[in-house]
């Protein structure tokens, strides 16, 4: 089996392309910032009383208006020669100041996805703070910055520039330096191995274990090998080196698709990273979470995001959770199903009023479904049919009530030989 890596004569050229790619992926992505189908906003209209109190309405649920921008930086330095990725120390901390100064919680990746997985509450206006590449200076001059304010933050690490690894040069964080954020409560997640074009047929490097390098277009069972060790090896090497869970998955320059969706989502990736900076919602996709990428010489950049995240309402309408007991749910909370393929229903006639077009269903692993309701019945139902992947599954039923948002979840379990099995272990690739 050929094992491939870059040639180390291409790191500092790989590292200035990696500035400049990602200065041009400033470009939207098409259809990155459209909403996921179905979008609710939980905003009643004003004025409207709530709905009289029900014995079913327990406790609200997480605020579905809450927004994050999340912040993506490289290389800091005292002089910056390549502004497209570093940032003075200086202009650093002056961000991170005004976060504060504006009253922008920064919260860690992982409250996000607890967030959107509708299980912990995170404050209206929030940021997101991350490192890409794993350099040097984002342990030595970031990282204090980051203590000082008390700032969590994720560092996106790709396993060959790591010191030591094929593109881990001078500049290069070291796995030591990882261990100990990682034990001083660092996030750490996943940049690819090699940091390329992860898309079938686009032009790569490859080095062969002798060092002499290729440039070269991958297609078939080539590609596959690669890109595999790209997305699901990078993955394996950073759990397996550090001893953590990793859940998040960064796409080099944000160029991918929707193969390379499929092959982080089989790896178990609950989030996929780009570089297309947006405001993220709970209904922001989790396979396309922008990030706006800051660099030197676009101060601007995070100014507007600031003022993105500064316009956005807080509060909205509140939501009340429903019980799902009352009802009378399919299947039920706590039950566990020998199908990775279920029926699910609710029935939301116990609720009272119901519009409609606002009644909404979504299930763990999937996001929002294409869920029918008949008014008739007041059911609401889906028939899965893509099949469900973990052990237990979430759904959350939510409609409009008397301009009120109601909404009730529940967890089932599914028998694990049915769900889908995770992507086969790999041998670790070895330095
Ligand atoms: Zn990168």
């Amino acid at each position: 089996m050929i094992r491939f890596a870059i040639v180390p004569l291409l790191l500092a050229l790989n590292f200035s392309m990696c500035k400049k790619n990602e200065v041009v992926s400033q470009n939207p992505q098409p259809g990155a910032s459209s909403p996921a189908a179905g979008t609710t906003t939980a905003g009643g209209s004003p004025g409207v009383a709530p709905v009289a109190a029900s014995p079913k309405i327990t406790k609200p649920v997480v605020d579905q208006t809450a927004q994050t921008i999340i912040f993506c930086y490289h290389l800091l330095v005292d002089k910056v020669r390549y502004p497209g990725t570093e940032i003075t120390p200086a202009a650093f901390e002056a961000q991170m100041k005004e976060l504060k100064d504006r009253g922008i919680t920064v919260i860690s990746m992982q409250d996000l996805l607890a967030w959107k997985r509708g299980e912990k509450n995170i404050p209206p206006r929030c940021a997101i703070i991350t490192f890409d590449d794993g350099y040097k200076s984002q342990y030595e001059v970031a990282w204090p910055i980051m203590k000082k304010y008390g700032y969590p933050f994720t560092m996106f690490i790709y396993t060959e520039g790591v010191r030591g690894g094929s593109l881990g040069g001078g500049g290069a964080i070291t796995w030591e330096q990882l261990a100990d954020m990682r034990d001083n409560g660092v996030d750490i997640e996943a940049h690819s191995a090699t940091h390329q074009d992860l898309r079938e047929g686009h032009t790569i490097t490859l080095a062969s274990p002798g060092g002499k390098k290729t440039r070269t277009k991958l297609t078939g069972a080539q590609y596959e090998q690669w890109v595999q060790n790209e997305v699901v090896g990078c993955k394996q090497l950073l759990e397996q080196r550090l001893g953590i869970k990793i859940n998040c998955f960064a796409v080099p320059f944000g160029n991918y698709n929707e193969h390379v969706k499929e092959l982080a989502r089989n790896a178990r990736y609950e989030a996929m990273f780009t570089v297309y900076g947006q405001p993220i919602t709970f209904t922001s996709p989790m396979d396309s979470i922008g990030r706006y990428a800051i660099e030197a010489n676009k101060p601007k950049v995070f100014e507007d995001a600031v003022k993105m995240i500064g316009a956005s309402t807080s509060g909205g309408a509140p939501v009340a959770e429903v019980g799902a007991k009352d009802l009378a749910t399919q299947p039920a909370d706590g039950e566990t199903v020998r199908t990775a393929l279920p029926l699910i229903k609710a029935n939301l006639s116990g609720i009272g009023q119901i519009d409609p077009g606002s009644v909404q269903m979504r299930v763990s692993g999937l996001g929002v479904v294409p869920a029918t309701y008949d008014p008739k019945t007041g059911t609401v139902s889906y028939q899965v049919t893509q099949k469900l992947r973990e052990k237990s599954c979430s759904v959350f039923v939510s409609a409009k009530s008397q301009g009120k948002k109601v909404e009730a979840h529940w967890t089932f379990g599914i028998e694990e030989s049915a769900t889908v099995p995770a992507a086969p272990a790999k041998p670790t690739p070895k330095k």
